[in-house]
């Protein structure tokens, strides 16, 4: 199978928010650049010269760089064959976004715009510690669309300890006045060495996260979103390609510090260590997957689309049906936990909101 698609770890933030366990550092100018310097070296290493097709720039913050360092990581992205490039992500903070970024990134082939907004309630960005309001968001956007990217992805996080119904309902509602064709919603986790655990904040109740979660899918769907996956949301033609390769179980290059890869069966993950990646040790994990575990991939990654698997294509590929290697299919078609349907094995649109206990169940 061939690689299309890459993805590049900036781990550069201006600002920690309280939830964020990804790998991000403070931005910092003097490692900024050592980093442009190594992420040059490893593309150069691991990369087989394949075409590219979906590329995506995450974070960490990528517009938290220089307009320089953008150029330099622009001339790096260069190192890739795009003459069949069909999406190139860039992830924005709201406050990062400016006329001179946007147009640099039109002209560096970028077509797709993903802007962590998380929310637009004062109570909620203080306690995540971030900063947005709809007035200068909307403005940024119609500066989006005006030098030519249309493809915008927004983010929202929902189910904050003290959130209400109607907060939530204010966000959906300002966001569907954006006008973009792609969100994507996280419910709020208390992860591990964030600054919610270490104030020991407890989580939302399962049964107000359902709700809210139903809230979601209700009203995007009236409001003209396909819900694709089992957290994202698009305007019909604007699914996210790239992320379609993680779920359809394809091979795609991961570079920068805390990036994964799948490539020729195997699956790594670089380092979280900044020092490390900077010294040039990249790897942190790797390991060659075997059939089954393929397998499970296939089927853990495709149930999060909302059309699931196809049957006959998981047949095509591993020669092998579904129900006789996950013979717990069929109990959970018959307890409505999965649905199978023209061909497609999915989960049960009401029992998204609990898809890893019924993944347990199936594996
Ligand atoms: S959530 Fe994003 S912007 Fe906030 S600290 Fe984490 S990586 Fe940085």
């Amino acid at each position: 199978m061939e690689t299309k698609s890459v993805y590049i770890h900036i781990p550069f933030c201006k600002k920690i928010c309280s939830y964020c366990d990804f790998c991000k550092v403070f931005y910092n100018e003097k490692w900024t650049k050592k980093y442009l310097s190594c992420l040059k070296k490893e593309i150069q290493d691991r990369y087989l010269d394949e075409e590219i097709e979906t590329l995506y720039i995450g974070g960490g913050t990528p517009s938290a760089l220089s307009i320089n360092e953008l150029k330099s990581l622009f001339r790096i992205v260069k190192l890739f064959k795009l003459n069949n490039l069909k999406e190139f992500t860039f992830e924005c903070n709201p406050s990062d976004i400016s006329r001179e970024l946007i147009e640099l990134l039109k002209k560096n082939n970028v077509n797709r715009i993903s802007i962590g907004i998380e929310s637009f309630d004062n109570n909620n960005l203080k306690f995540m510690n971030r900063e947005c309001s709809f007035e200068d968001i909307n403005e940024k956007i119609n500066l989006i669309k005006e030098i030519g990217i249309n493809n915008i992805n927004v983010d929202l996080i929902y189910a904050l300890p003290n959130e209400s119904m109607n907060t939530l309902r204010k966000d959906l509602k300002l966001i569907n006045k954006l006008d973009v064709n792609h969100v994507s919603t996280y419910s709020l986790m208390i992860e591990p060495n964030t600054m919610l655990s270490y104030l020991n904040t407890k989580p939302i109740n399962e049964d107000a996260d359902a709700r809210m979660y139903n809230i979601i899918c209700r009203y995007l769907k009236k409001h003209g979103f396909n819900h694709y996956e089992v957290s994202n949301f698009a305007k019909e033609g604007f699914e996210s390609k790239h992320n379609l390769v993680y779920w359809n179980n394809e091979e795609y290059y991961g570079f920068g510090v805390g990036a994964s890869g799948y490539i020729q069966g195997v699956r790594y993950d670089n380092t979280k260590s900044l020092g490390d990646y900077l010294k040039g040790n990249y790897l942190k994990t790797s390991s060659i997957l075997s059939k089954d575990e393929i397998m499970e991939y296939e089927v853990i990654l495709g149930l999060r689309k909302c059309e699931g698997i196809n049957i006959r294509e998981f047949y095509n590929k591993y020669h092998i049906n579904i129900q006789s290697q996950y013979p717990n299919i069929n109990e959970l078609i018959r307890s409505k936990d999965l649905i199978y349907k023209n061909g497609y094995l999915f989960i049960n649109p009401d029992k998204l909101y609990i898809m890893n206990e019924v993944l347990v169940k199936l594996i």
